[in-house]
């Protein structure tokens, strides 16, 4: 019987640690996509683009390429006045990524937060929200992602909701990660969540694989410490870190965000949340095929 290539993805990291590929909007920005655009649209007005991120990324090293869908739920696309094309554009998404990786590199169906609050703190009602979770975990699954991200989470009961929607429309493998910020009590989800609380929620949901990304405030320093606490808390299950590069600058000049972490000094912070237990390690905010180059080769020396 021959493997599913989400079996050929679990197989090969237990075998080493993989590379997830660096930050998307940044990127097209680059090829031109303007501040308040919607990201997710350019999958189907400008595939040629979106295919061009994920193969700079593909011939950086990444193992895993993350499809172009943080904001693609029916209630996130809503703002855009796009959600009666929510599956349209995530069937899109996930076939570009798909075309690109080949039998080199596995796609990660991607899934923000649906950009609001759920009750009882805020006005959405879990079954909108878990709705609109399945409806684009199915069409990213069956535009061919080998595994779903639910990333960027602060809720745990919000996380909780995608993933099992993940699960329900079918996906062999679900990754989650939370956005943590540096409190005086320790590293905090922006909804109050710890590390352990946090993870806990995720794999209770489903989720075979839980870390952390993005994390606005938080040094590659404090990615290694919070590392340490993910390991302790995923309690065996593979753990995954996808930080920024570094904390976010505003240019006075330019009113733009910058982000001043270099390609070496990114890659020798992976190197370190490896040894720390990290399994898949990848880039958020600010990242790009320079930082995923340079960290992919360190990585590979790990590989044995
Ligand atoms: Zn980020």
């Amino acid at each position: 019987m021959t493997r599913t290539r989400t079996q050929a993805l679990l197989a090969t990291l237990a075998l080493r640690p993989l590379q997830c590929d660096g930050a998307t909007g940044t990127q097209l920005q680059v090829l031109g996509l303007q501040s308040g655009e919607c990201c997710e649209r350019w999958v189907t007005d400008h595939p040629d683009r979106v295919r061009h991120v994920h193969q700079r990324y593909l011939d950086a090293g990444a193992d895993l390429l993350t499809t172009n869908t943080f904001g693609g739920t029916t209630l996130a696309l809503a703002a855009h006045g796009l959600d009666t094309r929510a599956a349209g554009i995530n069937r899109a998404a996930a076939r570009l990524a798909r075309e690109v990786a080949g039998e080199r590199a596995w796609v990660l169906g991607d899934m923000g937060p649906f950009g609001g609050i759920l009750e009882p703190y805020g006005e959405t009602e879990p079954a909108t929200a878990a709705a609109a979770f399945l409806a684009q975990a199915a069409a990213l699954i069956e535009g061919g992602a080998d595994a779903l991200l639910v990333e960027t989470m602060s809720d745990p009961a919000e996380s909780a909701l995608a993933i099992a929607a993940a699960r329900e429309a079918g996906a062999e493998l679900v990754i989650a990660t939370f956005a943590f910020q540096r409190t005086p009590a320790g590293f905090r989800t922006m909804m109050g969540a710890d590390a352990a609380t946090a993870i806990r929620a995720a794999l209770d949901a489903g989720a075979t694989i839980a870390g952390a990304n993005c994390g606005t405030q938080l040094s590659l320093d404090d990615y290694a410490k919070l590392t340490a606490e993910l390991t302790a808390a995923a309690a065996g299950a593979p753990v995954i870190v996808q930080p920024n590069a570094g904390s976010p600058e505003r240019d006075p000049a330019t009113g733009r965000i910058t982000y001043g972490t270099a390609p070496g000094a990114f890659a020798d912070a992976a190197a370190r949340y490896i040894a720390l237990g990290a399994r898949i390690v990848g880039g958020c905010c600010g990242t790009t095929p320079a930082h995923i180059v340079a960290s992919a080769c360190k990585n590979k020396k790990h590989a044995g």
